[in-house]
């Protein structure tokens, strides 16, 4: 069990009976799932992944502009 005041969910079956799983090579933590089994990061990088795709589609848009000029 984690004992943390944050509740973690696995991001297949979103239970939240997961156990902690040391440290990938990047340093996040990992967890698995006694639920189904799956092992994952605790707290994957959501948000910078959301920025990122949205700069990109930024880059992408001024681009096609660009191109139509
Ligand atoms: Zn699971």
């Amino acid at each position: 069990m984690i004992t943390e005041s944050k509740v973690y969910t696995c991001r297949k079956c979103q239970s939240n009976d997961l156990v902690k799983n040391g440290t990938n090579a990047s340093g996040s933590s990992q967890y698995h799932c006694k639920t189904c089994g799956a092992y994952g990061v605790l707290e994957p990088k959501e948000r910078s992944t959301e920025e990122k795709k949205e700069l990109i589609i930024k880059v992408y848009q001024e681009r096609s502009s660009y191109a139509r000029d």
